[in-house]
């Protein structure tokens, strides 16, 4: 009896659930999924696929083992773990077997280069809120099933608690701690761009290159509170922050950062396409009809992410030009770099002065 593997399996397990279940932040705990069921099921790659609200691919996560032997002969396991923010790489395959698990709600299997590509559903409350995929060679027996399906669930069960601490009450947002602790990832993967991005076959991965954040706050919002009340207030927050969220792509992150001010972290290849999707939020917020109140704006100033400036020093960048925004009459866009060449701004120094 001793030596059925099963059996000897247990243990290991009940470790790496109780290390699953004390980590504190959501990207971790995806990591911790793939690290503890690949060994378990004896494959080298797992992957985990993570739909946004409106059930869209949002997020891949690709956890990879090899064994590397060093200059002495000496063999180890070496881990790397990837993740692909466009989606566009995504295997056809892929996409149809996890479409089926979607439909149906439960695992789905589909032979590839004779080996079968196995899916299994993330529920979140009765929803489908991801997939764990793998490849083997053959189906999973069982009583691996039973282990997968157990360990997705208490995964399942620990994520949603975890997701109600980032969030924010009122509008569902992520919340201020769900910023800082996505922003000291995004800029320390800017800083180790080698650490995060290079895969093994020496190709880079597609993490877009430039970030911007942004600050945005409801212009005179005061005064609604003070006309209307505070619950018309609160009505009006949550319906100008789910506007926001339908206008930025599903890629972007927006926080509400308190009260009535928010930041998004997003994207883009250039200065252009960033200004263009912070002007068309802009734009949605003016354009739209809200009950009661007659007219709402926002002002947003926005900033580069970059990797020689501390993730503080940003957000400062983005709130001084918000505030220049305000002065210039609310309802507008400001760049920090645009302010600085037009001189608004002294010209920031760059360099080690800041990181230390
Ligand atoms: P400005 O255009 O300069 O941003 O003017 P403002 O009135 O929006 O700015 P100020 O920061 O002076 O006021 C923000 C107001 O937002 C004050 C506060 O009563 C209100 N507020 C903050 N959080 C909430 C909330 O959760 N619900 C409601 N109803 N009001 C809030
Ligand atoms: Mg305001
Ligand atoms: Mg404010």
């Amino acid at each position: 009896m001793l030596n059925n593997p099963s059996q000897l399996r247990v243990p290991g397990l009940l470790g790496k659930l109780g290390v699953m279940t004390s980590i504190r932040d959501t990207e971790l705990l995806e990591q911790s999924l793939l690290r503890t069921l690949g060994p378990l099921l004896g494959v080298l790659d797992t992957s985990l696929y993570r739909l946004d609200d409106g059930q869209l691919l949002a997020r891949v996560i690709h956890y990879h083992r090899s064994k590397v032997v060093d200059g002495d002969g000496v063999a180890r396991m070496v881990e790397r773990i990837e993740e692909i923010v466009q989606l566009s790489e995504v295997p056809p395959e892929v996409i149809a077997l996890t479409e089926n698990v979607r439909l149906l709600g439960k695992p789905c299997t589909r032979a590839l280069d004779g080996q079968m590509l196995i899916a299994y559903p993330l529920l979140g409350g009765d929803e489908v809120c991801g997939y764990f995929v793998f490849q083997r060679d053959r189906e999973a027996s069982p009583n691996e099933d039973a282990t997968i399906r157990g360990v997705l669930e208490v995964f399942s069960n620990y994520y949603a608690l975890l997701d109600v601490s980032q969030r924010d009450r009122l509008t569902g947002l992520l919340n201020r701690q769900a910023l800082e602790n996505n922003f000291e990832r995004i800029w320390s993967a800017m800083v180790r761009p080698d650490a995060f991005n290079e895969r093994e076959d020496g190709r880079r991965s597609q993490l877009p290159d430039k970030f911007w954040l942004a600050v945005i706050d409801i212009d005179h919002f005061k005064r609604i509170n003070d006309t209307f009340g505070h619950m018309v207030g609160d009505e009006i927050l949550l319906l100008a922050a789910r506007l926001m969220q339908t206008t930025f792509r599903s890629s972007d992150l927006l926080y509400r950062y308190g009260g009535e001010e928010f930041v998004a972290i997003i994207s883009a290849e250039n200065e252009a396409i960033a200004r263009n999707v912070f002007e068309r939020v802009r734009l949605a917020i003016e354009a739209h009809i809200f009950p009661r109140i007659e007219a709402l704006t926002v002002s947003i100033g926005y900033a580069e992410v970059d990797a020689t400036i501390l993730p503080v020093e940003v957000l400062s960048r983005a709130d001084r030009s918000l505030y220049q925004a305000k002065q210039d009459g609310r309802n507008r866009v400001y760049d920090f770099h645009e302010l600085v060449e037009r001189g608004t701004f002294a010209n920031p120094t760059y360099g080690d002065a800041e990181l230390f």
